[in-house]
């Protein structure tokens, strides 16, 4: 169900005022997860082998090795083989060197079909080893430039998991994205830019803000959908917000011990019309689609052998 921006329902019933829907990611990730448990399931059949999937953590800060072991649990869950790969190193320069000899090695083992690199990488490493080491067709959280390229074109290619996610929720809350004004707040490759290009090919109208943005809550007021993205606890509150605005939080932070988001969100869901809660909302959703994307990755490299084996075949 589709409705007219500005004005969020929830499916079977209508939102009472002042009450925002809650879009939880759970359910949602279920779904996604039980889809790629019958594909894996498959694809081990085929190749009596599970798809791997390895997660490559650079200097092993506390969130990194949190997220790694949800990534992990996740692939277990759905019968992924997941791997861990401990980059060492005691200066940003030895980091980089094994980060990349790491990246080659996975670009070579067939029974990886996706790697991702945790973020933030440690001080001092710089993004671009990664950029120029992975392989594009085991780039499942897309950071590698054919990648984000086809992204910027609006072509198929693989799209980072968060900003994914943040687009799903929006699709979720059942907003009409053509025509409606959107605001994403930050604009880092990952997660603000992607969105930006996603929501612009579905039509929206985009305003990207960043750390440097006049009248902020003037922009955030004038949207139908906000999405935010910039690792500030409370950036928005409900009184920046349009009536009836759909909210979607993809901040993680941690405040006197508790996770929260970016948005002030006791404030802001008695303005909304739908909101994601954090934790709870965009996260175990990138995680699902995080898995579904590897599926994609091992589906595309089995193409690509056949195609190069039908090449091989037509020389030969
Ligand atoms: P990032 O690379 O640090 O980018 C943050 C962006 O926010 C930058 O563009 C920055 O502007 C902007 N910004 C910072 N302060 C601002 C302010 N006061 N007003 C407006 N814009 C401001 O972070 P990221 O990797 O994109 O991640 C963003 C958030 O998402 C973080 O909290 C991160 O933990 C979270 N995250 C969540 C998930 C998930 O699954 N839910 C996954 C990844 C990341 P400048 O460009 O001008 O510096």
């Amino acid at each position: 169900m589709t409705v007219a921006p500005g004005a969020a329902q929830e499916v079977g019933g209508s939102t009472p005022p002042g009450h925002a829907r809650r879009l939880e990611g759970a359910p949602f990730a279920r779904e996604i997860r039980d889809r790629v448990s019958e594909e894996v399931a498959a694809y081990t059949r085929e190749h009596g082998h599970a798809p791997g999937l390895a997660v490559v953590v650079c200097g092993r800060s506390a969130p990194s090795m949190v997220y790694l072991e949800r990534i992990l649990k996740a692939c277990a869950q759905v019968g992924i083989e997941g791997s861990f790969v401990d980059v060492p190193g005691d200066t940003p320069e030895a980091q980089e060197r094994e980060l990349t000899a790491a990246i080659h090695r996975l670009n070579d083992d067939s029974r990886v079909n996706g790697i991702i690199v945790q973020m933030p990488l440690p001080e001092g490493v710089r993004l671009r080893t990664v950029v120029d080491a992975i392989d594009p067709l085991k780039d499942i959280d897309g950071i590698h430039p054919l990648n984000a390229g086809l992204l910027r074109l609006g072509y198929e290619g693989f799209i980072p998991a968060t900003a994914h996610a943040a687009l799903e929720m929006v699709h979720r809350s059942g907003v009409a994205i053509q025509g409606a004004d959107a605001v994403v707040i930050g604009r880092s490759p990952v997660v603000g830019m992607p969105l930006a290009f996603m929501l612009t090919k579905e039509d929206a109208s985009v305003t990207v803000c960043h750390s440097k943005t006049r009248d902020l809550a003037d922009k955030v007021g004038a949207a139908d959908i906000v999405v935010v993205a910039a690792g500030k606890p409370g950036l928005v509150t409900g009184d920046m917000l349009r009536a009836g605005a759909v909210v979607i939080d993809v901040g993680i932070n941690v405040v006197e011990g508790k996770i929260v988001g970016d948005v002030d969100f006791e404030s802001a869901e008695t303005v909304a019309s739908a909101i994601t809660p954090v934790p709870g909302g965009v996260g175990p959703l990138t995680n699902a689609l995080l898995l579904s994307h590897l599926m994609r990755a091992a589906q595309r490299q089995d193409q690509a052998r056949l195609e190069q084996a039908g090449r091989g075949g037509a020389s030969a």
